[in-house]
């Protein structure tokens, strides 16, 4: 009549499992960059001080989603992110099936305040530096400027900043002109 206390597989990987799991399981995760929502419930460490990529997104979705004109995200493998209390206080919404669930790609956000954390995919995280405690380190914040701008045809502003702006996604549609 009891059900089992382990938790879904998906909860015990990257980037749920806290700095301290990784060490039980002797993995090394050095903490290099903090990031926490509005209110603070959601903590997360970077072990890495660059993202694999950075960029603006300006589809509809993101718009929509994030309520804003567009969208800054920057790309880092699973393993380089540790919530540091796993899924606790993390909602999901799956963009695909439109439903609140852990299926990827989704949406992750804190349930209390609402801040959005990261994109994540079946493969990378896409995660939203406005987060990001750079501590006034200018360097560090300069290794998160957005490379591109990736649905610019759906843009609501224009951006004259000399970056490439593609119609669609980047590297597989149109590069337009500012
Ligand atoms: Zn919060
Ligand atoms: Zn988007």
């Amino acid at each position: 009549m009891t059900e089992s206390a382990s938790p879904p597989e998906w909860q015990t990987r990257p980037p749920y499992t806290d700095p301290r799991q990784r060490e039980a399981s002797g993995q090394s995760f050095v903490k290099k960059i903090e990031g926490t929502c509005h209110c603070g419930k959601v903590k997360y460490w970077l072990s890495r001080d660059k993202p694999l990529g950075s960029k603006y997104c300006h589809c509809t979705d993101c718009q929509v989603m994030h309520g804003a004109p567009f969208q800054w995200a920057a790309i880092f493998h699973k393993e380089d992110m540790s919530f540091e209390h796993g899924v606790r206080n993390l909602s999901f919404y799956s963009s695909g099936a439109k439903k609140p669930t852990h299926g990827l790609p989704c949406k992750v956000r804190c349930d209390n305040c609402g801040s959005l954390i990261m994109d994540e995919g079946r493969n990378m995280l896409l995660l939203f530096p406005s987060l990001l405690k750079f501590e006034g380190n200018e360097e560090l914040k300069r290794n998160f400027q957005p490379e591109l701008h990736i649905f610019y045809s759906r843009r609501v502003l224009d951006i004259p900043d000399g970056k490439p702006k593609w119609s669609g996604l980047d590297g597989q549609s149109e590069l337009m002109s500012e």
